[in-house]
């Protein structure tokens, strides 16, 4: 079986660790598609819950991603557009080799510390809600994206994931200079040349030349050296890639151990994972390599460093800052269910909340940085009552005792369609929307009607069949 990969990429893959030609091609030419999801452990909180929206998903079962807390394999792919779930954040489709993120976050850093972490290269936001389901509820994540539409799709999509302590930015790497020595972790999943996802979407292969891996080492390199001021002493930088080159992999982690004081974090594998760790010519670097036909992923490459020396931030003075009028809070505070210690952030005509630490260090990110979205956007306090945001609909932060009207499945796709399903309710005014218990949005709800809220830019397009 020929795999019409490029006979340059297979020539140079030869001779590096877990690399044999003949099962490499064999598998990309076999094109088996797999699908895999993480679920959201902030939304879904029972096993019982995780059992029935996997089980909605795949009545044929489901198998856990070996390197993965919250990951799973579906043995078929289901329309996840018409699935309620999916919009209501209670999971994450992601490719399942990139999910071992977590273990080397587990290996490098302490969970249970209140962390500063940077998500550089974060759209459409896979490394970032699966970061933000590690950290603590106290540590802060900024999910930075360089290209304003795909950081737009990140702010989406860390809406839906309900993320309270999340900031999402829209910055050039080099801006992070501004924070010198600010962040404990930051995750540089690069922009690449691609070739780990040739079996998922074998139209990249056009794209891929030899001259292009030159140019993406360049950028990663430009990329790393931009970045790692940002990181405190000590801090953790993890690196990663979806490209099998090593001019991309062993080579940056060569290059990277030459230029800066940077140690080489080892991450713990069990074998019966099919994980390759490579170890890198110059250095004696540690990196680790997923080949799709050694286990059931795409191509990712992986390594973890601690900074040695460096930057530390200098504290700027706290900044004024305006708060709520009291009428403002009396309208506002029914809506909510927040814990202690969250802030109220008033910007321009609307409310943000924000987790503590956020809320300390906003003065100095809105300084520094281009910020798309912060923390959870409860809406709009007028003398009356509140216009809230779909952000609050979609957070943990919403009050439970506010009115809901639960959809069903056809409801729900239509409620997404933003079409008035026509529900029959004695409920009034502003309610939340729900899906098996789920929260997808906001509707209000007149004597013959409903004006549905739903996000625009959010609402399903694709026509609905065979419901
Ligand atoms: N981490 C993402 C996830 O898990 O969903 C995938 C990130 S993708 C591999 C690389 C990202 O880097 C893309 O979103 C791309 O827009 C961005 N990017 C492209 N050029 C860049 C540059 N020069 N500096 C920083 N990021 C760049």
């Amino acid at each position: 079986m020929s795999s019409h990969l490029p006979a340059a990429l297979l020539d140079s893959l030869t001779g590096l660790p877990g690399y044999n030609r003949e099962t490499f091609e064999r598998v990309h030419a076999a094109a088996e598609k797999i699908t895999s999801l993480r679920l959201n452990p902030t939304k879904i909180k029972s096993p019982g819950k995780a059992q029935h929206v996997l089980q909605s998903l795949s009545a044929n079962g489901v198998t856990q991603v070996p390197w993965s807390t919250e990951g799973y394999y579906l043995p078929a792919r289901p329309s996840f557009t018409f699935d309620p779930f999916f919009h209501a954040g209670a999971y994450y489709v992601q490719e399942a080799s990139s999910m071992f993120l977590e273990q080397a976050v587990r290996a490098t850093v302490d969970l249970s510390a209140p962390l500063k972490v940077l998500d550089l290269c974060a759209a459409p936001g896979g490394k970032s809600t699966l970061l933000q389901s590690l950290i603590s509820p106290e540590s802060i994540l900024v999910a930075n994206e360089v290209i304003k539409p795909r950081a737009a799709l990140l702010a989406d999509n860390l809406t839906k994931w309900g993320a309270a302590n999340a900031v999402v930015s829209n910055n050039d790497p080099r801006d992070f200079s501004r924070l010198p020595g600010y962040f404990d972790l930051v995750v540089v999943d690069a922009p690449c040349s691609g070739s780990g996802l040739f079996r998922r979407d074998p139209d990249l292969v056009t794209e891929w030349s030899p001259e292009n891996v030159t140019l993406c080492s360049q950028r990663q390199q430009r990329i790393m050296a931009d970045v790692l001021p940002a990181v405190k002493e000590d801090g953790i930088v993890i690196y990663s890639t979806c490209s099998f080159s090593a001019a991309e992999d062993e080579e940056i982690l060569d290059w990277l151990a030459d230029h800066f004081e940077l140690e080489n974090i080892p991450v713990p594998l069990q074998e019966a994972w099919g994980i390759v760790p490579t170890v890198t010519n110059k250095r004696n670097c540690t990196g680790y390599r997923f080949y799709p036909d050694r286990l059931s992923g795409e191509g990712f490459f992986i390594a973890c460093f601690r900074k040695r020396g460096g930057d530390t931030m200098r504290k700027p003075k706290d900044a004024k800052r305006a708060t709520l009028t009291p009428r403002q809070r009396e309208v506002i505070a029914p809506w909510l269910n927040i814990p202690d210690g969250y802030q109220y952030f008033p910007h321009q005509e609307e409310v943000l909340l924000l987790p503590p630490l956020l809320a300390a260090e906003m003065p100095l990110l809105q300084q520094q940085l281009y910020i798309r979205k912060a923390g959870v956007k409860a809406g709009q306090p007028g003398q009356k009552e509140l216009i809230p945001d779909h952000q609050l609909a979609a957070s943990m932060l919403v009050s439970e005792n506010l009115p809901a009207v639960s959809l069903n499945l056809p409801q729900a796709l239509q409620y997404l369609r933003k079409e008035d399903p026509g529900v029959e309710t004695d409920v009034r005014g502003w309610a939340l929307v729900r899906y098996e218990g789920m929260n997808l949005g906001w509707a209000k709800f007149l004597p013959n009607r409903m004006n549905n809220y739903y996000p625009k830019e959010l609402r399903i397009l694709k026509e609905i069949t065979g419901l």
